[in-house]
């Protein structure tokens, strides 16, 4: 056990700050550019988690001076006319990034849908072409959330080279793009998924603990090497006993900051820069606008 608590990784504060920035980096190249960037957030269905997830992004639009050109389709909406939207959006000089906030109901095709989004103005990093180019180590739109944790990282002086990584969870959107990062920043990374065995002693090798899984108190404290960098990007919502409820991540928050070095809480660690890094996004992709013309 460490004879101090870790420290506090603040997602929040680190996405203000960077949301500052790119107000000012936005009203600099508006002068350039002659108009504001612009993201479509398209919304599928009433999912209330998703909700909330929509109007968090359209604030921090609002924060950093983007415009917000989104749209929420009714849940029996067809595959056909969404794709119809997205080829409008990616021929609109006004729009810089196109992102659909998933999960989509059930009839879609999430993949085909996403496949459809221009990738330069793919700000999510979801489409085959930006996957590709993080996987060649090439200039492209990264998935948010990594870019997030990678972010978090750098803010905290957080040494990678050599370190052992270790991230939980295999999914396109979180654990694969968070391991390929960490590889090019000069860690040496295992990925654990569901079917790890000898998960434990796995996890207590990490020098870098990345956990996106989805599952509440996962990791407590004695899987945690002693100092080790432990990165939640779990989210779950639990009800307690008198019927309120909140957010918690997969990490036993308690207990781990016990023995880990530094950690994210949950909320206002990795889900707040997953909103900043989307804001980065639109602006790069704003910033180079004039290429696609
Ligand atoms: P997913 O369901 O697609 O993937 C979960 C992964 O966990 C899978 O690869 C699976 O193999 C692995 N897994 C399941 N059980 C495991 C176990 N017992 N041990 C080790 N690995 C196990 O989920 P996802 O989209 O990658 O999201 C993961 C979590 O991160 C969810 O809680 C999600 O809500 C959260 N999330 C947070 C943000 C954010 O901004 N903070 C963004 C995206 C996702």
């Amino acid at each position: 056990m460490n004879a101090l608590p870790a420290q506090l990784l603040d997602g929040k504060a680190l996405a203000l700050s960077l949301q500052t920035e790119l107000a000012a980096e936005v009203r600099s190249l508006q002068q350039r550019l002659d108009r504001p960037p612009g993201l479509a957030v398209l919304m599928v269905g009433d999912n209330p988690a998703s909700a909330a997830y929509v109007r968090g992004k359209e604030k921090a639009c609002e924060k950093v001076g983007i415009a917000s050109f989104g749209q929420h389709f009714a849940t029996e909406t067809s595959q056909a006319v969404l794709e119809e939207v997205i080829q409008t959006l990616n021929h609109d000089p006004r729009v810089d990034g196109i992102l659909v906030q998933l999960p989509l109901p059930p009839h879609l095709d999430s993949v085909a849908l996403l496949n459809q989004i221009h990738p330069d103005k793919d700000v999510d990093g979801l489409h085959p072409v930006n996957l590709g180019r993080l996987v060649r180590g090439e200039l492209g739109l990264r998935s948010c959330t990594p870019s997030g944790v990678m972010r978090l990282l750098e803010e905290y002086h957080i040494e990678t080279q050599g370190k052992q990584a270790v991230v939980l969870g295999r999914s396109i959107l979180v654990g694969k793009p968070i391991a390929l990062m960490l590889l090019a920043a000069d860690a040496t990374v295992t990925i654990a998924h569901s079917q790890t065995v000898e998960l434990g002693a796995i996890v207590r090798s990490a020098d870098i603990l990345v956990v996106a899984v989805g599952r509440q108190g996962l990791i407590h404290a004695d899987m945690v090497k002693p100092g080790a960098t432990v990165i939640d990007v779990g989210i779950n919502r639990i009800t307690d006993s008198e019927g309120n409820s909140r957010l918690v991540g997969d990490v036993d928050f308690d207990s781990v900051q016990a023995v880990a070095g530094h950690i994210t809480p949950v909320p206002g660690g990795v889900g707040a820069m997953t909103v900043a890094m989307l804001m980065q996004n639109t602006v790069w992709s704003y910033s180079r606008s004039e290429k696609r013309a």
